[in-house]
C-alpha cells in the first residue's frame, strides 16, 4: 500500500508531544513512514501519508498518539486503486 495516499489535509492523527517518551514504537509499526523519532521525541514527518490504520496509537505506550480509524479512507483508497488499474474515471465516493 506504500504510495497510496488519503485525502490531503484531513487526517485525524494527533501527537501530544509532552506525553512522548521517544520509544520509537510508532516509527516501527507505521506502514507509511509518517514518524521520525530522534532526540527522545517523535515528530510527524508526513502527516498526510497517514492512512488512519490505528497501529501507532494502539502501540504507543504512553497514549501520546490519537487517530480515528475508519472505513472511509479504505473505501477511498480501494476506489482510487481500482481506477488506476482499470483506467476508469469518475467521482470517488467516501463516507
Ligand atoms: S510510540 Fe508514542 S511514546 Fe513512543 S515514540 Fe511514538 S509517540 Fe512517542
Ligand atoms: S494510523 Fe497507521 S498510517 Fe497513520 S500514522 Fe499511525 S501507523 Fe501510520
Amino acid at each position: 500500500m506504500q504510495g497510496f495516499r488519503y485525502i490531503e489535509g484531513v487526517v485525524t492523527l494527533q501527537l501530544t508531544d509532552k506525553l512522548c517518551v521517544g520509544c520509537g514504537m510508532c516509527e516501527i509499526v507505521c506502514p507509511h513512514t509518517v514518524f521520525a523519532v530522534s532526540g527522545g521525541k517523535a515528530a510527524l514527518l508526513d502527516p498526510d501519508g497517514c492512512m488512519e490504520c490505528g497501529a501507532c496509537a494502539n502501540n504507543c505506550p504512553t497514549g501520546a498518539l490519537a487517530v480515528n480509524p475508519g472505513v472511509g479512507c479504505a473505501s477511498y483508497i480501494i476506489q482510487k486503486w481500482w481506477m488506476k488499474i482499470t483506467g476508469k474515471t469518475g467521482e470517488i465516493k467516501c463516507c
